[in-house]
């Protein structure tokens, strides 16, 4: 990844994990779909497909959410999440 993430970013990514924030709608070999209950009223969305992020919160630059999930992804903990079968496709995809 081209651009790290601040470590203010970096830590508020987890604590949206510890404070289970994060949940999965879908993850699967070439998507992911996350919702990130972040300080807004409504959930976030945040969606990877074939490696490219999005997240629908109004930050210009990579969020605290888009961190969050591909913490998760990753496999790194803290996980509070539930996650099925780690993918391998969806791994290397996340390669960052
Ligand atoms: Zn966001």
């Amino acid at each position: 990844m081209s651009n790290q993430p601040s470590a203010k970013v970096v830590a508020k990514a987890h604590g949206l994990l510890t404070a289970g924030r994060v949940r999965v709608v879908e993850y699967g070999p070439d998507r992911g779909h996350f919702e990130v209950q972040g300080s807004a009223e409504e959930p976030y969305d945040v969606k990877v497909l074939r490696g490219v992020w999005a997240c629908t919160c109004p930050a210009k630059l990579e969020c605290a959410h888009l961190v969050a999930v591909k913490l998760v992804a990753s496999g790194q903990p803290p996980l509070t999440v539930e996650l099925g079968t780690r993918d391998p496709d969806l791994d290397a995809l996340l390669d960052f």
